[in-house]
């Protein structure tokens, strides 16, 4: 029988990886997305069942959902070495010559997208997937298997005639579409924006729970076999066998070229293709295409001479500034922006540029009406790099920044270490109270679904709603003449708000939106003051003893209690029902007798379910970690464990206990 359910699991592994790789690689699907989800499903049950067959290269595990706190450093077996920079053909000529002096016979280049992401090194063992680190200094780098694991591109099981050991190098990035996205769902939450696609795929890399890293959308894109012995004599060979083993290759873009013109045509093509493509580019990189020829040029200290990388200019034009307006974020942060006179720019018209803070405009030393150098570079959003001073007139006059609040007149502050202006007004100026219910119903508060930014900008002109408590006070009479407003969305929104009562105190504290206050504050707020009268009544002293609570914290509390009008809020939030105390069965931690221990928990287990056990651990302030490896200290065995308590046993260092010896050992 387990025999059975062990092939089970493995057709249902080998077949979910073929769809996988048709859909993601070869972009066929080649079953429809609800058999998928079904056969998945029946996967993560069976695999739920039966842990004992667990395979860090499951298909299910492409979820996410593991927790790595700290990502181990990895010294890099072959270092990953920067490339040399080129800016114009003359610099390219001059690399060919350099090249031709070493070596006497034809050499072929391979042209390839420079794709403007974060770098990887993944070792494949046996075909499958075995560990992924970021470049780091190139010498080491953090190791992110769990995280890389969720990136659909990548392939978890390799095909065909693959070699036993390698390491395969690419580019991990994202979209401009799924930059977007994120951008748009937290502005949604009230969060800041993200900068580039660039700094978002980095960051996203290092989240710790892979399952925020799945819903980020990275894509990948492998370009450079490493190993002791190469599959083939020459790059380009390489990745199309690369490809064959389920990869997806640099090659789909690539160009394999003869000649160094051959490589100016890529590069002029690409110059201005490059702002049709779905993702970021910075330039080209031009690879020596023959192996044998690579090892005849060999490396400097910081690069490899048979590799170039060449960057595109950022485009750049001149148009003349129509006016600076001020936006007033939801936070309060105002941010100067140009109007500009229309212009082409890197294939879209560009009518406005961010400016950033008054510092920045001081440097320029803009006048009103300046002709300005608008530049597209890695941002989204162009900037102004200069002023054409030639044709500024004696009438110009310079910039004054706003001195009060575009949105409500309140005179603005500058914070002293920071370049921004801010308008203190939070409690009544538009923006900010918009803001301020969207943080009240974001996920991570108060998790109010069915209710998004632009509903609550409706709500908010209509005058229905200006703080949170007003959530509860709302009547579908008055939902229903809203914009794209129908029955059944009105009925959703209301039992949403509803469901909020039952959200625990923490979050409740998040939600009403004390500066200062975020999740993590909120949970050790919530620790030492058990109801929100205890906090409204501790005092400066009280509040620095909580661990991690500094000045800053305790007196925006204190600001915040001492303002009548989020009294009134609180009140009329504990009349209908919201939480402002804890409850008895919230993860507090019982004892420290597991601090700093790590625990898994394998086979059958009788006494209690692997989520209790998990609970269990946290309660005392121990760590669940989900694979078997040198850091587990606690493997807790049930019935029929298979492979996990034998690689246990392997490594030697484990306690093995049964879940009897678990109970005595919290007591
Ligand atoms: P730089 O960071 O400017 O030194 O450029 C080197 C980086 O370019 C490498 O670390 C890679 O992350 C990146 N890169 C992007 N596309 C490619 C490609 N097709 N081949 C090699 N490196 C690439
Ligand atoms: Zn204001």
């Amino acid at each position: 029988m387990p025999d059975n359910i062990q092939q089970k699991i493995e057709s249902l592994r080998e077949e979910l990886h073929q769809h996988n790789y048709s859909y993601y690689i070869l972009d066929e699907p080649s079953v429809s997305d609800f058999e998928f989800d079904t056969k998945l499903k029946e996967l993560q049950e069976l695999e739920a069942a039966h842990p004992e067959f667990a395979d860090p290269n499951s298909p299910t595990l492409r979820v996410g959902g593991g927790i790595t706190k700290n990502f181990p450093t990895v010294q890099h077996q072959y270092r990953m070495y920067s490339l040399d920079n080129s800016y114009d053909f003359e610099d390219l000529e001059d690399w060919e010559k350099r090249i031709i002096k070493t070596i006497d016979e034809p050499v072929e280049f391979v042209a390839e997208l420079k794709y403007d992401g974060a770098s990887i090194s993944i070792l494949y063992e046996d075909g499958k997937l075995s560990q992924a680190v970021t470049r780091g200094d190139g010498f080491q780098g953090d190791e992110i298997t769990n995280n890389v694991r969720t990136i659909s591109d990548i392939p978890l099981k390799l095909k065909g005639d693959f070699p036993d050991r390698f390491f395969i190098r690419g580019e991990i990035y994202l979209t401009r579409k799924n930059f977007e996205k994120i951008n748009k769902s937290r502005e949604e939450e009230g969060l800041d924006l993200f900068m580039n696609p660039r700094n978002t795929a980095s960051g996203s890399l290092k989240m710790q729970d892979s399952a925020e890293v799945r819903k980020r959308g990275l894509s990948a894109v492998l370009y450079q076999y490493i190993s002791e012995e190469f599959p083939a004599d020459t790059h380009w060979e390489i990745l199309a066998k690369a490809k064959n083993w389920g990869f997806r290759v640099s090659e789909d873009q690539a160009k394999l070229c003869k000649t160094l013109d051959e490589v100016k045509e890529f590069i002029t093509f690409w110059d201005t293709a490059r702002h049709k493509l779905p993702f970021e580019i910075d330039g080209i990189v031009l690879k020596v295409n023959s192996l044998k020829q690579q090892r005849q040029l060999g490396f400097t200290a910081k690069s490899p001479r048979w590799a170039m990388a060449y960057k595109f200019k950022a485009e750049k034009v001149e148009t003349q500034l129509v006016s600076v307006s001020y936006q007033v974020g939801r936070t309060g942060a105002i941010t100067p922006v140009a109007n500009l006179k229309p212009v082409l720019l890197a294939g879209t018209t560009v009518k406005r540029a961010s400016l950033h803070n008054e510092d920045i405009i001081k440097k320029l030393d803009l006048h009103e009406h300046d002709f300005v150098y608008v530049e597209k570079g890695g941002e989204i959003i162009p900037k102004i790099v200069g002023v054409n001073t030639e044709k500024r007139t004696l009438l110009q006059t310079p910039i004054e920044y706003i001195k009060f609040c575009p949105e409500c007149g309140t005179e603005l502050v500058k914070i002293e270490d920071q370049a921004i202006h801010f308008c203190p007004n939070e409690l009544h100026c538009p923006p900010q109270v918009v803001g301020r219910m969207i943080h009240y119903v974001s996920r991570k508060a108060l998790n109010i679904e069915n209710l998004g930014g632009e509903t609550i900008e409706q709500l908010y002109r209509e005058k229905l709603i200006e703080n949170p408590a007003d959530f509860y006070t709302l009547k579908k009479e008055q939902l229903l003449p809203l914009e794209r407003m129908a029955e059944k969305s009105a009925q959703n929104i209301l039992d949403g708000i509803e469901k909020s009562k039952e959200i625990a105190f923490e979050k409740v504290l998040y939600g009403i939106g004390i500066k200062h206050v975020g999740e993590t504050v909120a949970k050790k707020l919530v620790k030492n003051f058990a109801t929100i009268d205890e906090l409204k009544n501790a005092t400066l002293e009280e509040l620095c003893q909580v661990e991690d609570i500094g000045m800053k914290i305790a007196v925006s509390i204190l600001e915040f209690f001492s303002n009548s009008e989020n009294i009134l809020m609180i009140e009329r939030l504990r009349s209908y029902g919201v939480k402002l105390e804890k409850g008895e069965n919230t993860n507090e931690v019982l004892s420290n007798v597991l601090e700093g221990k790590t625990f898994l928990f394998t086979g059958k287990l009788s006494l209690f379910t692997r989520e209790q056990a998990e609970e269990m651990v946290e309660k005392h302030n121990g760590k669940n970690i989900s694979a078997v490896s040198k850091n587990l200290n606690y493997l807790v065995v049930g019935e029929k464990a298979g492979s996990k308590l034998k690689k246990a046993q392997d490594i030697g260092t484990i306690t093995i206990l049964d879940e009897q010896q678990f109970l005595d050992l919290i007591g």
